[in-house]
């Protein structure tokens, strides 16, 4: 490439997503071999997706990747070859030549590149025309000591394309099944703010397509599901609704706000009608139809259930014969249990004994070995009998005893880990669901802390599954106590992941090793492919952030076989086992002869019998220490 040196502070150009990840030593090394690393870091940002050049003071350009070439349209440049050429910068609303953030560059002391987020680049001095970028930079010099910069461009303008590509449905162009379960939290965020406030889902399968597909031929009927999507959003954009393309023939509605049924049986006739119109088959008597299953929340549905049980509703629907809409009715609650009955029970079932906790398996991929467990809660109530969690936990949430429930079963959890260590059972890390209001609550790490050294069990031992929750209010407060969980030794685990209710954005606000996949995402991921693909790139983008996987709701081998291609790390579902009662469970745990550790982070690293490495107290003497580290940082 030329004759220079990279003399870089930290002596290290990391990957940015660049696909690449070299590290540059120090300058008395690189004396000796640099030319071997130069023509490697030549290789490397040839093949970047990000546009990399190199430039002295003077805005002469002596290196161009072809990314770069093709972003701000400028020549090939080498040492050898070098040319000059300005370049302007939009920050905001200021523009500016490239030059002058190179005196901050130089007074930027950190480790860091120095970056410019989101700031448009162009040749042109106006910069009407530039593309956006994330731009890093950092200072080098060349063998004779002149200043030069690597500047790294980030095209941000694709990458917002490729995210919204991933969001939208690629037959119309609607937003998908991701960005409608994305946009459903939101929705219950707004619902939860507005008392005596309603909303509704409603999932519409277009009748009969297989046979006007075999019709009319699959060019055509693609066509006409475009018009058809087209004329919905009319409709929803009329109505203030939200439409998503869901799956081949199923559109899904989001109405924020709704006054009752009646809405939606008016909404669904028009539909109707218009649908009527659109198309005929006269020789089979053919018109065009929709079967619509709806469900209203809060009054049908909790907002775990709301997606299953449109579809239950659906389902139903269909059941009737074509054109017909079915809105759900939580018969559970309606027939089954009196909801009042249930509330006022609560307190006295803590207090009475009437929960218990059930444990079920978490096998590794590989070899199905159980490696670790979750622990769910079961309420013996004594005239309903077992009583579902979807059902009581809403209850307990709104009434505030999620928080005295949280305590019991972790105090039961660890009370069953320091039995397992006494009879010589091999270590087994049990994940315990946890409700953001019990964080909420300011106390939570220093209870935990509390009751590990009551019962002198490893942290390791111990998993938090936290679900981002709708009720979820202060980020930053949250993302400190689970770093402050994390540095106590128990780990963290992304909950239910996919309904809607996380996202990979939220992954990087907290401090989660293991991702878990919803079942309802896995559902289909035996019949169809985009599902599949999009738990494949779930999986491996997961793993990319260095997080481990596992997949619940495995209840049949086709699942098991998939999910092992796809290198899902960990497995839980009926197909390997129930939630069962301790001492069933225990059963599947006493005669296993491995001992697998790998989901814990950091690792438990005693063996079948032995006590853990560092005692309990010293862990958490540890963390103390760290805490009060943090404060006297602070202080200063
Ligand atoms: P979750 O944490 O996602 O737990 C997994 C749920 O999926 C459990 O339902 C489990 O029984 C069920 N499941 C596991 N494998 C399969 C399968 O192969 N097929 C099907 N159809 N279902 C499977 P469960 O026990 O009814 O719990 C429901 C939810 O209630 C849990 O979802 C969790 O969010 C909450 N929950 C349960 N126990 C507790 C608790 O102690 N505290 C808190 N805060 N929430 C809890
Ligand atoms: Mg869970
Ligand atoms: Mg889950």
């Amino acid at each position: 490439m030329g004759n220079w040196i990279f003399a870089l502070g930290g002596g290290i150009v990391a990957g940015l997503g660049m696909g690449i990840g070299i590290a540059v030593s120090r300058e008395s090394k690189l004396k000796n071999s640099y030319k071997t690393t130069l023509s490697a870091l030549e290789k490397s940002f040839s093949v970047s997706d990000d546009a990399i050049f190199i430039v002295s003071e003077e805005m002469e350009f002596l290196f161009t990747n072809p990314k770069a070439q093709k972003l701000l349209s400028i020549p090939k440049a080498t040492f050898k070859e070098p040319f000059k050429e300005s370049i302007y910068i939009r920050i905001k609303n200021d523009t500016q030549p490239l030059q002058e953030c190179f005196d901050t560059v130089k007074r930027h002391k950190k480790e860091t590149l120095y970056t410019l987020p989101d700031i448009v680049i162009s040749k042109e001095e106006k910069v009407k025309n530039g593309k956006s970028v994330t731009m890093y930079i950092e200072p080098l010099y060349d063998q004779n000591r002149r200043r030069l910069f690597l500047v790294i461009l980030k095209d941000i303008e694709q990458k917002r394309k490729e995210t919204a590509l991933m969001d939208t449905h690629q037959l119309t162009g609607l937003p998908n099944k991701i960005q409608a379960k994305k946009d459903l939290h939101r929705f219950f965020s707004q619902i939860h703010q507005k008392k005596h406030q309603k909303m509704a889902l409603m999932v519409v399968e277009i009748d009969h397509l297989v046979k006007i597909r075999a019709t009319i031929g699959d060019e055509q009927a693609d066509k006409m599901l475009q018009s058809i999507a087209n004329e919905l959003q009319q409709m929803a954009q009329e109505n203030g609704y939200h439409l998503y393309h869901t799956f081949s023939n199923h559109f899904l509605f989001i109405l924020p706000e709704i006054e009752s049924n009646v809405t939606i049986h008016a909404f669904f006739d028009t539909m109707q009608k218009k649908l009527k119109n659109f198309y005929t088959l006269d020789a089979a008597n053919l018109h065009m139809s929709a079967s619509v299953g709806a469900v209203i929340y809060p009054e049908g549905s909790t907002t775990y259930t709301i997606w299953d049980n449109c579809y239950k509703a659906l389902d139903e629907a269909k059941e009737k014969g074509h054109g017909h809409c079915i809105i759900y009715k939580r018969a559970e609650i309606a027939q089954k249990y009196d909801e009042i009955k249930l509330y006022n029970a609560i307190h006295d079932a803590i207090e009475g004994g009437e929960f218990e906790i059930y444990y079920q398996p978490i096998v590794r991929t590989g070899d199905h070995e159980v490696v670790a467990a979750e622990a769910l809660i079961r309420w013996k109530h004594p005239e309903y009998g077992y009583v579902p969690p979807p059902i009581f936990i809403p209850m307990l949430e709104k009434s505030g005893y999620i928080v005295e429930l949280g305590k019991y079963v972790l105090s039961e959890v660890l009370k069953q880990q320091k039995k397992w260590e006494l009879f010589k059972f091999k270590p087994i890390e049990v994940s315990i669901n946890m409700s953001l209001l019990e964080l909420e609550s300011g106390e939570f790490v220093s209870y935990v802390s509390q009751k590990l050294q009551e019962h002198q069990v490893a942290p390791e031992l111990i998993k938090f599954e936290i679900t981002e929750g709708i009720a979820m209010q202060n980020e930053t407060v949250i993302a400190e106590q689970l770093n402050a969980l994390k540095r106590l030794g128990v780990g963290i685990a992304l909950d239910d992941f996919g309904t809607g209710y996380t996202s990979f954005s939220y992954l990087k606000k907290i401090p989660a090793t293991v991702l878990k996949i919803d079942k309802s995402l896995l559902e289909n991921i035996v019949r169809n492919q985009e599902d599949q693909q999009i738990i494949h790139a779930m999986i491996e983008l997961a793993h990319n952030l260095d997080m481990k996987i596992v997949a619940e709701g495995i209840e049949t081998k086709q699942m098991v076989d998939i999910l092992t291609e796809f290198r899902c790390d960990y497995l839980q579902g009926y197909y390997f086992s129930k939630p069962l009662p301790v001492f069933e469970f225990q059963e599947k745990i006493r005669f296993s002869s491995k001992v697998d550790t790998t989901l814990s982070e950091p690792k438990v690293q005693n063996a079948l019998n032995t006590p853990p490495v560092r005692s309990v107290n010293q862990r958490i003497r540890e963390y103390q220490k760290e805490d009060e580290d943090d404060i006297l940082e602070l202080k200063e």
